[in-house]
This record gives structure tokens, sequence and C-alpha cells, in this order.
């Protein structure tokens, strides 16, 4: 079996979507509620709109 290392990206090095495989130069983030315990947060691509990721992160 063969391994994989992850290492960290070059900073040069920007990540794609997978929807519309446009450079991700940023990602739009959009919050859904107010909570103390933390937001709902949507990742989407500025480009095509796609949403890249959906969760709850705490402050
Ligand atoms: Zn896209």
């Amino acid at each position: 079996m063969s391994k994989v290392d992850i290492v960290e990206a070059p900073e040069d090095r920007l990540p794609k979507c997978p929807y519309c495989s446009k450079d991700l130069d940023q990602i739009w983030s959009k919050s859904e509620g107010l909570g103390l315990a933390g937001k709902e947060r949507i990742l989407m691509c500025p480009h095509c709109r796609a949403m890249l990721a959906y969760g709850a992160w705490r402050r």
C-alpha cells in the first residue's frame, strides 16, 4: 500500500472550485443566524455560487 504525505500548500497555489474549475482567490461566506454558541456558515464560490462547504463554526 502506498502512502500520501499531507504537506502545507505553497502560498502561490490557489484552491480551485470543483464545480466551475476557476481559481478561488476569494471564497464567499454567508452566515446564517446568530447564536451565542456559534454561527452556521456557508462557503461558496464567487464565480458560480456553488456551495463549497457548510457547517457551524465556533468563535
Ligand atoms: Zn465555482
